[in-house]
């Protein structure tokens, strides 16, 4: 750079000039950068992805740089690196780049990564590269610094579009397009070329390597694993950020172990629950219920559901039965009805809600033509199957147990509740064992403003489900099973199937 007029513009851009005045004078302070007369070709590395079809199954690879930017000596024997914000901070002149020094000088030894082997020797560049595997999902287009150039991958159609005869040049992986009157339209984006271009500084240099020789390398049950869900629904996914959605040879190593692991212990899993359900079966059960005479129970209807059966839920209908505290349960005659009736409407007087519901069920059970609300039909629906632990669960349910003992069906029982524990409003879902009343599992499901420690089916189901389920009327017990059922299916997916039989074993 020399110092004529016409050479100042240049000599403006890599000095700091600085005026002042004093005694009557300008006085003018010129820095001028030191520089190292080192002259360094700078590279910027684009690894370009390849297509790799074997055994009509075709993937995609990109082998991995370690380096965005190189500069290297004239003999290729030293080199040093930058980043894209030092590149940014390098001042530009006519002829040179002046570039801070900021890494220093490397040898370009055996050592040294991939990108810099194919300078010493392009036949090298199959042993010092690891390459990576991506899906690609859509085509990539990468503009290339300052030239008309595109980096394609993919497979597409392209429709040129010209003013004069088409200037395009189109290779293995790139497009160039040399009249700037020329369009080329993808599948989905359009190249357009860019007036001028300052393209005497900028040159490709592409090496002729050995791929062949790595394609090789790759294990015939790795390029044929398909890798998905990588690009995370990216949209516009470019050259230089597939290394985030490209996995090495040995991470797709260790995803296919792993998923053969997964359909092991599954598999494993599905004989092992099916196993533990041959052994035990829990029932859920509700009952609709009114007092009379002070003792007596009647039952009204009833719904029934076991645990193997995902959402099936019997209704217990037909004529209420009758449970005095030292009789034989049976079937309530007319008369008994009539005083159950009133005694339903004098015990509910204050609440016309449950009143109603009661007296529905009550209507509806007489009604209906089943009539499976008897001790027979309960006891062998718990019994079907000829499970050895039929375990009975409830919800709130110590009326439910008088119930069953005074219909003679002695099971293990299962309680579950909703419990404000510490008086604080935050309440846990509690399986009691009804036998010793001990606590077996606890589930936290956090605070719920509410008087009163206990919170009801309805509040405690809706915390835990999202499914809409169909509602009846209220008090409907078969909403009432498949409400527990939900409860009981949320405790167990955190407590697990398994430890929950511990508690029950014979
Ligand atoms: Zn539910």
């Amino acid at each position: 750079m020399g110092i004529e007029a016409s050479e100042l513009s240049e000599f403006l851009k890599i000095t700091q000039i600085s005026v002042y005045y004093e005694n009557e004078q300008l006085v003018f302070i010129t820095r001028i950068p030191l520089v190292f007369d080192v002259e360094l070709s700078l590279y910027n590395i684009i690894s370009i992805p390849i297509k790799f079809v074997e055994d009509g199954v075709d993937s995609w690879y990109i082998s991995t740089t370690t380096y965005t930017y190189v500069a290297i000596t004239k003999d290729r024997k030293q080199f040093t690196t930058y980043t894209e914000k030092e590149i940014k901070d390098c001042i530009e002149t006519a002829i040179y780049r002046i570039c801070k020094a900021t890494q220093p000088m490397i040898d370009n030894n055996d050592n040294t990564p991939c990108e810099l082997q194919i300078f010493k020797a392009p036949d090298a560049f199959q042993t010092g590269c690891n390459i990576n595997k991506f899906p690609l999902v859509r085509n990539i287009y990468h503009r290339i610094l300052n030239k008309n150039t595109w980096i394609h991958v993919g497979d597409d159609t392209l429709t040129i579009s010209c003013t004069d005869l088409p200037k395009i040049v189109r290779s293995r992986s790139a497009i160039t397009i040399l009249d700037i009157n020329c369009q080329v339209f993808t599948r989905n984006a359009v190249l357009t070329p860019i007036e001028d271009i300052s393209s005497t500084n900028y040159k490709d240099f592409v090496p002729t390597t050995k791929i062949q020789n790595i394609f090789n390398k790759i294990p015939e049950h790795i390029h044929k694993y398909k890798l998905s869900d990588v690009w995370n629904n990216t949209s516009n996914i470019q050259l230089t950020d597939l290394h985030s959605v490209s996995r090495s040879l040995d991470e797709i190593q260790q995803m296919i172990d792993e998923e053969v692991i997964r359909e092991q212990s599954q598999k494993h899993q599905f004989i092992h629950s099916n196993l533990l359900k041959e052994t035990h079966k829990f029932i859920i059960m509700d009952f609709e219920f009114s007092m009379v005479k002070r003792t007596s129970i009647v039952v009204i209807s009833g719904a029934i559901s076991n645990s193997l059966e995902k959402f099936e839920v019997s209704k217990l209908e037909g004529r209420p039965l009758l449970l005095p505290i030292d009789e034989k349960a049976r079937p309530m005659i007319e008369k008994e009805l009539q005083v159950a009736v009133k005694e339903i409407k004098r015990i509910f007087v204050c609440k016309t809600e449950l009143q109603d519901a009661c007296l529905d069920q009550l209507k509806q059970s007489l009604n209906s033509t089943r009539n499976n609300l008897t001790r027979e039909y309960i006891d062998h629906y718990i019994r079907q199957g000829n499970k050895e632990n039929n375990i009975i669960v409830v919800w709130n349910g110590h009326s439910d147990k008088t119930i069953l003992q005074r219909l003679n069906l002695d099971y293990p029982m299962l309680n579950i509740t909703c419990y404000d524990k510490y008086f604080n409003k935050n309440f846990f879902i509690q399986f009691e064992k009804l036998s010793n009343r001990e606590i077996i599992f606890e589930v936290d499901i956090g605070k719920f403003d509410k008087t009163g420690r206990l919170l009801n089916l309805v509040e405690t189901h809706d915390r835990v489900c999202n499914r809409k389920h169909k509602t009846t009327y209220a008090h409907d017990p078969r909403l009432d099973v498949e409400y527990t059922k939900c409860i009981f299916n949320h405790v167990l997916q955190k407590q697990r199937y398994e430890n929950l039989i511990q508690y029950f074993k014979i």
